[in-house]
């Protein structure tokens, strides 16, 4: 059997940990599997490091800050190297250009294109642990990139992917994926197995469990994923296509802050308005999200969107820059909003769902700034100090605690 590991920052954040990893990592090969490990930065060396940049310059080159970042994970496979070699086991660390990992060019946030899998087959053949650093890629001019924040689940899922390997397994801080972060709803509890959309809408939302783009892999390649704890040997979560519903209608609660509201206001109540203004922000790479427009009234409209936090500032500047052109009044923008969301195949067939979060949300005395639906699942923006109440208000009325 061929096996893929992954281990988060705060499972080898120091020696204790990484020895911790290795033996979990020996059960397996002992037992007579290939196995594959990947890891991310130490504790939170991937913080410590952007930090470093800022220090030097506020906004540092794409370039070089992906040719720091990829240090964070470089150190932890050189370390895990030498922890094998300790307890006398063939094991080989390699980074992004010794396996040859292709990402995208996009510096800072890339995507994985193509993984070369020769000398990592090698490496397994002369019975060897294969020690793989998350996060990075290259591009074509040569250069290191990343894959995002989190993106190491993506690496590890993607690896598992072209290994064709039996499993893939996500190990953290956590036992698995809960109904909602334990963190900060105490009385969530875990699920046994989800699917991949429900937890593609949970990863996208703001469940920072597993990277988003690791569950759209997944998905696609039907690479059976297991989130677990580094730390004990509960058996975690399944994530696959199918599971076996337990009459749940709703699997998770998810919020996510990182996320700025941008009104325009009094713009032309004609068409192609919208498009005018969305093109413009398309062309600058800015993802939008909720949209809210308002009904036109003595010839003019107002229309709300929401962006990223980091990308607010441009997406602020090409509006103000198109005042004119777009023929609009006004922009407001708050960056102290954050979006809540519940999600779950099981809404699909119960209208009530809506009405219901709305009504938690109503109980708890909390705002609701835009909403936003799909098929499986609801997301409302609030104002940011009510992230907390509002995930703890929404999880308790849909009866999801332990
Ligand atoms: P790692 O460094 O191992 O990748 P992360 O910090 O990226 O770990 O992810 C694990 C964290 O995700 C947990 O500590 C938990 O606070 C958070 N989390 C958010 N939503 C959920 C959820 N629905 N289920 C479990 N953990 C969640
Ligand atoms: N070290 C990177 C980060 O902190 C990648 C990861 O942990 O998945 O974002
Ligand atoms: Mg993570």
């Amino acid at each position: 059997m061929l096996v893929v590991k992954k281990f988060g920052g705060t499972s080898v954040a120091n020696k204790e940990r990484i020895y911790n990893v290795a033996n979990r990592c020996l059960e397996d090969y002992r037992a007579g599997n290939q196995v594959v490990v990947v890891l991310s930065a130490m504790g939170k060396q991937t913080d410590v490091l952007i930090d470093m940049a800022k220090d030097i310059n506020d906004k540092p080159p794409k370039r070089e800050l992906d040719m720091l970042l990829t240090t964070g994970e470089q150190i932890s496979v050189a370390l895990m190297g030498m922890a094998f070699d300790a307890l006398n086991v063939p094991a080989v660390s390699l980074n992004a250009f010794q396996v040859a990992m292709h990402t995208t060019s996009v510096y800072g946030n890339a995507r994985l294109k193509r993984i070369d899998t020769e000398r990592i087959r090698h490496e397994l053949d002369n019975k060897k642990i294969v020690v793989v650093t998350g996060f990075q890629g290259i591009n074509k001019y040569d250069d290191f990139t990343t894959l995002g924040r989190g993106g190491s689940d993506t690496t590890a899922v993607a690896l598992a992917a072209a290994l064709h390997a039996d499993k893939c397994e996500i190990y953290t801080d956590v036992d698995g994926v809960y109904t909602a972060d334990p963190r900060i709803v105490p009385n969530a509890r875990k699920m046994k197995e989800i699917t991949y959309d429900e937890m593609l809408d949970l990863a996208t939302l703001g469940a920072g469990v597993l990277h988003n783009r690791s569950v759209e892999l997944a998905k696609k390649y039907n690479v059976p994923l297991v989130v677990r704890s580094s730390l004990n040997t509960s058996e975690g979560t399944t994530i696959k296509e199918v599971v076996k519903v337990e009459g749940m209608l709703i699997s998770g609660v998810a919020a996510e802050k990182n996320a700025t509201r941008i009104s325009v206001i009094g713009l032309e109540d004609r068409p192609g308005v919208a498009f005018r203004l969305f093109n413009l922000i398309a062309k600058a790479n800015i993802n939008v999200d909720m949209i809210l427009q308002s009904i036109g009234r003595d010839g003019t409209k107002d229309i709300s969107f929401t962006v990223p936090e980091d990308m607010s500032d441009d997406a602020v500047k090409i509006i103000e820059d198109n005042m004119d052109m777009l023929r609009a009044h006004q922009v407001d923008v708050n960056k102290d909003v954050a979006k809540v969301s519940v999600v779950g195949a099981g809404m699909m067939s119960n209208p009530g769902v809506a009405a219901k979060m709305f009504e938690a949300l109503f109980g708890a005395d909390i705002n609701i700034n835009m909403i936003s639906t799909s098929e499986i699942r609801v997301t409302v923006l609030i104002s940011e100090k009510d992230t907390e109440r509002a995930m703890r208000a929404v999880h308790d009325a849909f009866g999801l605690e332990d």
